[in-house]
C-alpha cells in the first residue's frame, strides 16, 4: 500500500476538548484525531524522531484569527516543515480538500490533484517540489520492500506508534464536545484488539 494515500473522505472530527490553556495540552487529542500523521503531507510519527518535528498547527492562523487560537476545531497535528512552509496564511483547508482519489500520489513520489483548490494548497506548501517527491519516492520504496521482505519491519513502518495517548484519562477543563470519539481513539482500539497492524 502506498503510505501517501490521503483519507478516503473528508476529515470528521471526533474529539472535541475544550478549555485547555497551554496549546500543548491538545497535542493527544489532536495525534490520535490525525493518526499520528501530519495532515498535510502523510510524514508518520513512526518514520522520524518525533521531538520537536511536530507542530500544533493553526488551521486559521492566530494573526488573522486570535479568537481561535485555543480552539480545536482550528487545531491541525502538521510537521514542522509543513507548519512553517504554511506560516501565517490563510490556505484552503486540508481537511477537505487533500482527500483521495483526488489528490494521489504515484509510485514514483510526485503528486497530482483533480481539484484546483487541492492543487492550490499543494502548490502553497511545496509538496509538489522535486526534493518532496523524491522523499515520497523513497519512503513508498522502503514501504514496499519491507512489505515483500520483512513484515516485522512493515508492521513497525506502517503500524502505530508504541505510545497511543490514553483520552480516557484525560479531562478537558472545558469538557468534550464529541465525547463519543473516546471510544474510537486508537488506544481504545488497541486494548479491545480491534487495531489494525497497519494503516
Ligand atoms: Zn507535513
Amino acid at each position: 500500500m502506498n503510505p501517501f494515500t490521503y483519507p478516503a473522505t473528508a476529515h470528521v472530527r471526533r474529539h472535541g476538548p475544550q478549555g485547555y490553556a497551554d496549546l500543548d495540552s491538545f497535542r493527544p487529542w489532536l495525534r490520535d484525531e490525525f493518526s499520528f500523521r501530519c495532515v498535510y503531507c502523510l510524514l508518520r510519527e513512526q518514520w522520524a524522531h518525533v521531538r520537536g518535528l511536530y507542530a500544533i498547527d493553526h488551521f486559521r492562523a492566530v494573526t488573522h484569527h486570535p479568537e481561535q487560537a485555543q480552539e480545536y476545531d482550528n487545531l491541525l497535528h502538521a510537521c514542522a516543515g509543513c507548519n512553517v512552509a504554511k506560516g501565517a496564511r490563510d490556505v484552503p483547508d486540508p481537511l477537505l480538500l487533500l482527500t483521495s482519489p483526488a489528490v494521489q500520489v504515484s509510485e514514483d513520489g510526485t503528486i497530482h490533484a483533480d481539484n484546483p483548490n487541492a492543487a492550490h494548497l499543494i502548490e502553497l506548501l511545496g509538496l509538489d517540489s522535486e526534493r518532496f517527491a523524491e522523499f515520497r519516492m523513497l519512503w513508498i520504496g522502503i514501504a514496499t520492500l519491507a512489505a515483500r521482505h520483512d513484515s516485522a519491519l512493515h508492521g513497525r513502518l506502517m503500524g502505530y506508534p508504541a505510545d497511543l495517548p490514553d483520552l480516557t484519562a484525560l479531562r478537558a477543563p472545558g469538557g468534550n464536545t464529541r465525547p463519543e470519539g473516546i471510544a474510537q481513539s486508537c488506544h481504545v482500539q488497541r486494548q479491545n484488539g480491534t487495531l489494525p497492524e497497519t494503516y
